[in-house]
């Protein structure tokens, strides 16, 4: 419990030091929050984008920063770098594969 309290009280460098609930030992780390526009979600009703937010997050229980993905105020994921690397690739590759000329059709 101590080692826990004594985790990660400096702040790492992508740390804005907004910390959210500040207490002693229990400091959350944030990067800044970076947005990507969804416009083809299903939970776009009325027509508006929904954002999917990203950003980096530290708390005293992580071994590791994590990265949080959030559709608008819905929390989706909580991801570690190797986690998001990997989804970063697929995500690459989807959208190239998704630039490929579609064949015309034989009918
Ligand atoms: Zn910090």
């Amino acid at each position: 419990m101590i080692l826990a309290a004594l985790r990660h009280r400096t702040c790492p460098p992508w740390c804005i030091e907004a910390h959210i609930g500040e207490r002693p030992g229990a400091r959350i780390h944030n990067g800044w929050l970076h947005a990507v526009e969804c416009s083809r979600h299903p939970r776009c009703a009325n027509g508006e984008c929904q954002r999917l937010w990203l950003d980096l997050v530290l708390t005293p229980r992580d071994d590791g920063p994590l990265i949080h993905l959030q559709l608008d105020d819905l929390p989706v994921a909580m991801l570690t770098a190797a986690e998001a690397e990997r989804l970063g690739l697929r995500l690459i590759g989807l959208a190239a594969i998704s630039a490929m000329e579609t064949p015309p059709s034989a009918a």
